[in-house]
């Protein structure tokens, strides 16, 4: 298909081609897309999205890319990055309404300025709200099911649907977004007035424990696999040995064994080889199986 002549004068807002996925991810690795669209209102999402199915044309969603593995091969059709366009933030008493592409640590920022407490332990996760809300991202006994109050999402034909809390189905690292192919849009968090002291200890408190434990200036996509029922995955990958074993580019952090980190040029196939070796070490030596918790997009 030839994309620049499909989406020519097109107000869908930002529009590149062949855009490398590699720029837009933490982990640093990812192939080209076709088509890569950033859109800055929900007008422009939703006339994307209805366009795109009228010309089947595969839409995937990104945020700010860091819970994605993208292949080498990339993503065909449209990919949308709901990332630094698409963000605003209102306040209402209590209530932060947050568009999908804020960043969670913006929008944590702003309701500690304005005396509101909920999101100290969550502030440091690098996502956006859209990102956050589809994982129920969380941090230190904190979930967004915890703080959410509404979600305002978009279906695949291009349709508002507003879904409660309860609705959303939030569960350890999943939600109905993924159930029933759903577009954040926006998020309402419900949150309490606080004092601003306490607001403040804690949220230094929580960002020391980050910034002291993990690698966050390493390309990563965070904890890579899910918490298994009865342990820990950064314990078990310690426990088998692994702390900062590598292949190549791609490493255990020496920092937080349940980080794994891409070194330099990792290709997609070194990093899947690499987690898959990881939890079958583990699974040998501990008896646990590692489920991954890392999104992989694209052609295999
Ligand atoms: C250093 C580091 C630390 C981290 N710490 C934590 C942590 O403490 N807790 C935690 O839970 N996670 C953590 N993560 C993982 C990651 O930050 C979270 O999962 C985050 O919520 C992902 O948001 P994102 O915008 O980067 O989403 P992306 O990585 O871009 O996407 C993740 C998934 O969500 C979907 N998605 C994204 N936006 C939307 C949208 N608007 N509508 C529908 N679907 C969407 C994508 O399709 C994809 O399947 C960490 C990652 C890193 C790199």
């Amino acid at each position: 298909m030839d994309y620049k002549s499909v989406y020519e004068g097109k107000n869908f807002g930002i529009i590149l081609f062949d855009e490398p996925l590699k720029l837009h991810t933490n982990f640093g690795i990812g192939g080209p897309c076709d088509v890569f669209v950033e859109p800055s209102k929900e007008d422009e999402l939703i006339n994307l999205i209805k366009f795109n199915k009228e010309n089947n044309i595969e839409t995937t969603i990104i945020g700010n890319g860091t819970n994605i593995l993208v292949t080498d091969k990339g993503i065909r059709g449209c990919v949308i990055a709901l990332s630094n366009n698409y963000d605003n933030i209102e306040i209402k008493e209590d209530h932060l309404i947050v568009t999908s592409g804020t960043l969670l640590s913006k929008a944590s920022k702003l309701s500690f300025k304005n005396e509101l407490t909920g999101m100290e332990e969550v502030s440091g996760i690098p996502g956006t709200i859209g990102g956050a809300v589809a994982m129920n991202a969380g941090a230190y006994g904190r979930e967004m099911k915890d703080i959410i109050e509404s979600v305002r999402l978009i279906d695949r034909s291009g349709n508002i649907v507003e879904l409660s809390n309860q609705e959303m189905d939030f569960s350890y690292r999943h939600s109905k977004v993924f159930d029933d192919d759903l577009i954040v849009s926006s998020a309402s968090f419900r949150l309490k007035k606080g004092n601003p002291e306490d607001i403040n200890e804690a949220y230094k408190d929580f960002t020391y424990r980050r910034t002291s434990k993990q690698p966050l200036e390493k390309k990563s996509a965070g904890s890579t696999f899910k918490r298994p029922v009865g342990s820990f995955a950064s314990k078990l990958i310690d426990e088998s040995g692994l702390r900062g074993y590598s292949r190549g580019d791609c490493q255990v952090s020496e920092k937080h064994c349940g980080f794994i980190i891409n070194n330099g040029d990792a290709s997609f196939e070194e990093m899947d080889n690499f987690i898959k070796e990881i939890a079958s070490i583990v699974k040998e030596k501990t008896g646990f199986i590692l489920e991954r918790e890392v999104k992989i997009l694209g052609d295999l």
